[in-house]
């Protein structure tokens, strides 16, 4: 899909802060920080939300990938979130499937 920015951002065409590539998985840096650490996942495919990913294999691709990067990060030390927003109603901004790693401070639970 040609107009959109993570896809454009895994193909490279769009400048991120590279933080893991593997497989079919990309990882990079948000630009607009929730946490001290804040990662966004994606699978190099575009799939849209996450009930379009039939593949179990996107999902252990992706969760190998947020292994390595908070072992990476030390995040598994004092813990971190993962989370993901699909659709309207989360709040899901970028109508491409993705990760958050959020770690780096004490995070509030329930999220709003
Ligand atoms: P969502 O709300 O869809 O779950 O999250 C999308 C995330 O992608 C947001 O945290 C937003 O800051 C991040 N984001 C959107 N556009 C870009 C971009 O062009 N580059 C980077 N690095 N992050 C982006
Ligand atoms: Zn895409």
């Amino acid at each position: 899909m040609n107009d959109c920015i993570f896809c454009g951002i895994a193909r490279g065409v769009i400048e991120s802060g590279k933080v893991y590539s593997g497989g079919d998985v990309f990882a990079f840096n948000d630009i607009n920080p929730q946490a001290p650490v804040h990662i966004v996942v994606i699978p190099s495919q575009h799939i849209a939300k996450l009930e379009d990913a039939k593949d179990p294999a996107v999902f252990s691709q992706i969760f190998k990938a947020i292994d390595i990067i908070v072992k990476e990060k030390g995040l598994d030390k004092n813990g971190y979130r993962v989370v993901v927003n699909s659709g309207r109603d989360a709040g899901q901004a970028v109508p491409h499937l993705h990760f958050h790693i959020l770690g780096g401070r004490t995070l509030n639970w329930p999220p709003g």
